[in-house]
């Protein structure tokens, strides 16, 4: 068995993991890298895929996938039904937002949409002579890892996991079966959460105090998954304030309820959206603007989006505040706003007089996460794949040290097995 890394090799993003088996292959997510310009990770042969799995609806998972979907005999797509959806959401905005050329259209979306063959947490599947079981991977609703066998081989490719609990989806565990490789996420390498119970406690007393002062809450967040968590973690500390989701992040949330086997604390969602107000106008985002409260929006690194109009009108009241609530990529406003303080408005830098502050609410596991999940899977080999080189050396050398082998995955460059 071969297990080739085409996207995601020492990069957070477009990944993609090609098992091949006795001349037939499975391809592992097909993702996309989306900053400034979007890339592509390496190519296959649609012909010579038995299926297609896809972990969980992010672009840089399922981005490229509708390239596979364009070719005259296309293999099946098995996910979870929620990722289907959630991913053609996602897939439909950025062909919607791109200045760049794409080389496929809503019809291949289509396409893959009709090739899909439902799985759900803890199935197992036949493909070719690919045997591949389905688990909980704790990162964001839907979401999946896969274990594979062929040939007398097992791996296990986790996808974006996270082991630590949230509202909106339990932590993922390890499989409990022998392991010959471990592909593994390392986004987080290095990098230690807090605990989160605590987390939550010390984020709603912020907001608490800022709307008591008479202020607005600005939290920027992502469409699917981090908006909802945020409603949640409000809801369950019962916090009084008018409370405001806009963007895409409604559409997500009406998703989300579809699906109760694939949300933790589903009453919880359900009764956060309840309450939560729907702003669907610019009229309406001019008038909540205006008044104490709580606004939950897209994007969640102040990268367009309603997020970014509301900024322009909260930024320069001392009284008011951003929370951020999830990873900032270089180069983006929020990572500006959260390093120098400002904000770019109208073609000019100003200086940001509300309170700005970052919550590290993440879905995925910290580093130490990283090394407990595989001590439990104990698996012969380990190769690491999307993470920033630097973090993914730190991974390394202490997985090294434990006695591991371990192998720092390089685009277009494969494991033997
Ligand atoms: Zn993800
Ligand atoms: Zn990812």
């Amino acid at each position: 068995m071969e297990v080739a890394v085409l996207g995601g090799g020492r990069e957070v993003g477009r990944l993609a993991i090609l098992v091949k088996s006795r001349g037939k292959s499975f391809l592992l997510d097909y993702g996309l890298m989306f900053n400034d310009k979007v890339s592509y990770p390496g190519h296959v042969k649609p012909g010579e895929l038995v299926g297609v799995a896809l972990t969980h609806a992010h672009l840089d998972h399922s981005g490229a996938l509708p390239l596979i979907y364009g070719s005259a005999n296309p293999p099946k797509l098995y996910t979870t039904p929620l990722t289907l959806e959630l991913s053609m959401l996602l897939i439909a905005d950025f062909l919607n937002i791109t200045r760049d050329y794409v080389p496929f259209e809503m019809g291949e979306v289509e396409r893959m949409a009709s090739k899909t063959v439902p799985t759900s947490l803890n199935d197992e599947f036949e493909a070719g002579d690919f045997v591949v079981r389905v688990r909980n991977a704790g990162h964001i609703p839907g979401s999946t890892m896969f274990m594979i066998e062929a040939d007398g081989k097992t791996i296990l490719y986790t996808g974006d996991f996270n082991t630590i609990e949230t509202r909106l989806v339990e932590g993922a565990r390890a499989p409990g079966r022998h392991v010959d490789l471990l592909v593994i996420e390392a986004t987080y390498a290095g990098v230690e959460h807090p605990p989160r119970r605590e987390l939550e406690k010390q984020f709603v007393e912020r907001v608490a105090t800022v709307v008591e002062n008479r202020g607005v809450v600005l939290i920027p967040a992502f469409s699917v998954g981090r908006a909802q968590e945020i409603l949640c973690i409000l809801e369950k500390y019962d916090l009084p304030y008018p409370t405001y989701l806009d963007g895409m992040a409604r559409e997500v949330a009406g998703i989300l309820l579809q699906y109760p086997n694939f949300i933790n604390e589903y009453q919880l969602l359900r009764s956060a959206i309840e309450r939560v107000k729907y702003v669907t106008s610019r009229r309406e985002r001019k008038r909540v603007v205006e008044k104490p409260g709580v606004i939950v929006s897209p994007a969640g690194m102040l990268k367009g989006g309603p997020a970014a109009f509301y900024m322009n009108r909260i930024a320069f009241n001392p009284k008011n505040a951003v929370f951020l609530v999830s990873y900032q990529l270089p180069n983006t406003p929020g990572r500006l706003l959260l390093d120098k303080g400002v904000w770019i408005s109208g073609g000019s830098v100003k200086m940001v007089e509300a309170t700005v502050e970052w919550f590290d609410f993440s879905s995925h596991g910290g580093h130490s996460e990283i090394v407990q999940f595989v001590d439990e899977v104990k698996p012969e080999k380990v190769l690491l794949v999307h993470g920033e080189g630097d973090k993914v050396d730190i991974l390394a050398s202490d997985l090294l040290e434990k006695g591991y082998e371990v192998v720092v995955g390089r685009n277009g460059v494969a494991v033997e097995l």
